[in-house]
């Protein structure tokens, strides 16, 4: 299994190139995209953004230093923008109070985890993404593109969950933050543009040589190897 995830990461990294993620200038501005991105697209996210740039706010002490209505307003394009203005606003101030994101640095991985899970609104793939790419852990991120693509691959069940999906990359792969921030942003591509939930365009998708169609004798699943 080991060798197929790597054939798979190998053929994607060939046929797309690098994908240089997180799409942001500082870690502040990929910690506050990564709240923002939940529930929407990144194209409102990038409005978003922008309207925090254009006022001088984009960063988590600006953040905390905003009203929650003003905050809200500013990162309206992002969709459920009072929820997530609070949620933001949290953040920041909790960032802060821990001493800044170079104090929270100093902690371990699975601390550090910790810590961002009991924030509100924070989640595992919310406090993966920010793990990976805002301190460079290796932290595999898992979200729905990747758990669609494993399980028609026959890398895991179906209905496997995020821990278990989790630790069938970290069980098959060298724990390496830029491996896993490349293998991420390339599963995300190839979701959005071949491994779509209904119809996947397989004849077209760089993953089809290592894919084999659901046939008889074929099992559905490789529950043990999760
Ligand atoms: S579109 Fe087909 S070949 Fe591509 S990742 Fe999805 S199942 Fe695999």
């Amino acid at each position: 299994m080991t060798e197929e995830l790597q054939a798979a990461y190998d053929t994607l990294l060939a046929a797309f190139g690098s994908q240089h993620w997180w799409p942001a200038e500082s870690a502040d501005e990929m910690i506050i995209g990564a709240l923002l991105t939940q529930n929407t697209n990144w194209k409102n996210v990038e409005k978003a953004l922008a309207g925090l740039r254009r006022q001088g706010s984009l960063s988590l002490a600006a953040i905390a230093e905003l009203e929650t209505e003003t905050l809200a307003e500013l990162i309206r394009p992002s969709g459920y923008f009072r929820q997530k203005a609070q949620r933001l606003r949290l953040l920041a101030r909790s960032v802060l109070d821990a001493g800044g994101l170079p104090k929270l640095a100093e902690k371990p991985t699975p601390e550090l985890r910790r810590w961002l899970l009991k924030l509100k609104g924070i989640g595992p793939e919310t406090a993966d993404s920010i793990l990976l790419y805002a301190f460079e852990r290796p932290v595999f991120v898992i979200d729905a593109y990747t758990l669609r693509i494993g399980s028609r691959h026959d890398w895991f069940a179906p209905a496997t969950d995020y821990a278990a999906a989790q630790t069938f990359f970290t069980r098959h792969l060298p724990g390496d933050s830029a491996l896993y921030n490349e293998f991420h942003a390339l599963l995300v591509r190839v979701g959005k543009e071949f491994c779509r939930p209904k119809k996947p365009d397989c004849a077209r998708c760089p993953l089809y040589s290592l894919y084999r169609e659901p046939g008889p004798g074929r099992s559905t699943s490789r529950k043990s190897d999760v």
